[in-house]
């Protein structure tokens, strides 16, 4: 199933390995990340099936600055003539500067078929490279976006400096990006969880930064990788926390 209800007004769309979100308010649409970039092609197919064309769509908002969520983000840019939002602080990743280092090495996950799984799923997708997205618009911590849903962003750096929680506090949703997963992809661990640490940036962060999402008021958890979570962040950041770093 490439196309999921996952709570009121929200779609959850996926070709394997990435989500992105589809988010319907009156009429209008956001997408939260933009997938591979052939994934394009599951947007432009999923829209007729929801009774909305791409005019609907009003903006892009992106959770961080990996190709796999900010994969179609240009093209839905210039198609659409959408804004893309990204946290301030991944912006210029997002627009094709060098990003910074992780701190760990792919090469200790070798050994898990996972790790191949995921890496041929994003190749034939076109993710292996970012398409910089010539011109980013950017939030800050705490800031309500101005698009459909108004959702509220949560910084909570670790995966990418600039990692991002969105909050639709109306709807009790969170749509937790790389900073909470519910699916390793590199390993095949379910449950909540921090991206393993071959793919962060800073993972001791990225689990301090747990703190950060506990406290904020939501019962279903959207992330970036895997099935929703709908038992609340409070619960979610305390099972990542027991899963650990990976
Ligand atoms: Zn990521």
């Amino acid at each position: 199933m490439q196309v999921v209800p996952v709570a009121d007004g929200i779609h959850k769309l996926s070709q394997g390995v990435c989500n992105f979100y589809l988010i319907e308010e009156g009429g209008k649409l956001v997408l939260v990340d933009a997938g591979a970039p052939a994934d394009w092609n599951l947007l432009v197919r999923t829209l007729p099936t929801l009774g909305r064309a791409l005019d609907d769509l009003e903006a892009v908002l992106i959770t961080h600055a990996h190709s796999d969520h900010t994969g179609f983000a240009e093209r839905a840019r210039t198609t659409a003539h959408v804004p893309v939002w990204i946290h301030e602080t991944d912006a210029a990743v997002a627009k094709g500067a060098r990003p910074p280092k992780n701190d760990g090495k792919a090469r200790s996950y070798l050994l898990r078929a996972e790790f191949y799984r995921t890496f041929l799923s994003l190749a034939r997708r076109g993710a292996t490279r970012m398409i910089p997205i010539q011109e980013v618009s950017t939030f800050a911590d705490g800031e309500t976006v101005d698009v459909p849903g108004r959702p509220r962003a949560v910084h909570a750096p670790g995966h990418t400096p600039g990692s991002a929680a969105l909050l639709l506090e109306s709807r009790r949703v969170l749509l937790t990006g790389d900073c909470l997963v519910t699916w390793n992809p590199l390993t095949g661990r379910l449950g909540p969880q921090i991206m393993p640490s071959g793919l962060n940036h800073d993972t001791p962060q990225a689990l301090r930064s747990l703190t950060l999402l506990e406290g904020v008021p939501a019962d279903v958890l959207l992330p970036g990788h895997g099935e929703p979570f709908t038992e609340g962040t409070a619960e979610a950041a305390r099972r990542a926390r027991a899963a650990g770093p990976s």
